[in-house]
């Protein structure tokens, strides 16, 4: 049996990722702008929604190297666990690896490197073509 006072603050939290699904959030930015239309929610009912939407499988949780600036991205479909994340310094925007070119990576740092990186877990970052086309128009 489902509490529905329980459950509207996670529909909010998917609702605020689902808008923002290129980009990814500390818990801190998400209570920001949730909070801006639900004034009673707090911290501690965010984190538990989001380890819940976590366990469900619909959010991707990236550790930093800080626990404390954990963030946190929608998955659009299950391959975002598979797959390499490209994040614009930017405009925040996150571009998604596709398999065959991830796994060519994959396989071309474990050759060279004798390292098995964990793409669930790893952003790579530097100016998407957008911004870098802003940059040159000035
Ligand atoms: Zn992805
Ligand atoms: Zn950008």
């Amino acid at each position: 049996m489902q509490n529905k006072y329980n459950t509207k603050p996670k529909e909010q939290i998917l609702e605020f990722l689902k808008n923002h699904k290129n980009k990814r959030f500390t818990v801190n930015e998400m209570y920001e702008s949730i909070r801006l239309e639900n004034s009673n929610i707090n911290l501690s009912t965010i984190y538990r929604n989001i380890n819940s939407l976590i366990e469900e499988g619909v959010l991707l949780k990236h550790q930093g190297n800080d626990s404390k600036c954990a963030t946190y991205q929608y998955i659009e479909n299950e391959d975002c666990l598979a797959h390499f994340h490209f994040e614009c310094i930017k405009c925040g925007r996150v571009s998604h690896l596709g398999a065959k070119e991830t796994n060519d990576f994959l396989k071309m740092i474990k050759r060279t490197m004798f390292f098995e990186v964990e793409p669930q877990n790893t952003y790579i970052r530097g100016i998407c073509n957008n911004c870098k086309n802003v940059f040159i128009n000035f």
